[in-house]
């Protein structure tokens, strides 16, 4: 008899009964979920029902109300949490890129490297350049975000994460902001990490992508999980009337 001690089949996050309350808004209502090492999960739901919000609680951008987060089965959701070392682990892109201005690619790399995973700065360097190599962007270390276009910018926020070797990287919106032609190549990078294995959390409207790459769909409306699946039957099969609305408005 083996005692059960097999990583491989704890959920790398599980969400307990999350709520949040901003101010008199009861915005997220009791949501769990449960991400799957090495998978695909995304978020679906209309402006304004939370999505965001719950994936911010998960490396805790934002602080639930109420209710658990566990990572790799730990519960991270507790006072002993260290945030940063929690927010290297689960990485996490936004709409907007996020990046130091002021700073060349590799050094916005960089920075976590040195000052969350405490390398040593030429270790960092190189840890962060072969990220920026793996995302296309191995001929624009030096150069300021400025002085790249917003896929490109994208694709350094995406080598930030990677860098810090992340158990996994939640994205939001990732591509809304760019210009169609930019699209692709972001949507590209991130299907070559589902491909490898990378755990994602993803929130996105780009549905072609999310019906090749997606594993399981979570509909989230009026805070709470209307209904959860794997994406080819979400898709095709809606059970709730929510999400049917939701997809005929978007497609
Ligand atoms: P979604 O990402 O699905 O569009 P959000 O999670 O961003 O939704 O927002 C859910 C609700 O919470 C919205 O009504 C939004 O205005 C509100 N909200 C989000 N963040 C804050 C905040 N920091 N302070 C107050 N209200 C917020
Ligand atoms: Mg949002």
């Amino acid at each position: 008899m083996t005692i059960a001690a097999d990583k491989t089949s704890v959920p790398m996050i599980e969400a307990r009964g999350i709520h949040k309350h901003f101010g008199g808004m009861h915005v997220l209502r009791g949501i769990d979920a449960v991400v799957p090492r090495g998978k695909v999960t995304a978020l679906m739901g209309g402006s304004g029902s939370g999505k965001s919000t719950f994936l911010r609680c998960l490396n805790r951008i934002e602080e639930p109300s109420e209710g658990e987060v566990l990572i790799d089965g730990t519960v991270i959701t507790d006072l002993r949490t260290d945030v940063n070392r929690l927010r290297a682990d689960i990485g996490m892109v936004f709409q907007d890129y996020n990046l130091f201005p002021h700073m060349t690619a590799l050094e916005n790399v960089t920075l976590g490297l040195i000052h969350v995973r405490n390398k040593p700065r030429s270790e960092a360097r190189d840890a962060a350049a072969a990220a920026l190599g793996r995302v296309g962007l191995a001929d624009h270390l030096e150069k300021l975000p400025q002085q790249l276009s917003g896929g490109q910018q994208q694709r350094v926020a995406i080598a930030r994460s990677l860098a810090m070797r992340p158990k996994a990287i939640l994205f939001d919106e990732p591509t809304s902001a760019l210009d169609p032609e930019m699209v692709h190549e972001v949507l590209d990078v991130m299907r070559t990490l589902a491909t490898e294995g990378m755990t994602m959390v993803v929130i996105s409207h780009e549905m072609g992508f999310l019906r090749k790459v997606a594993d399981q769909l979570i509909m989230i409306d009026g805070g709470l999980v209307v209904e959860r699946g794997p994406t080819l039957r979400v898709l095709d099969a809606p059970e709730h009337k929510r999400t049917r609305e939701f997809l005929s408005a978007i497609q």
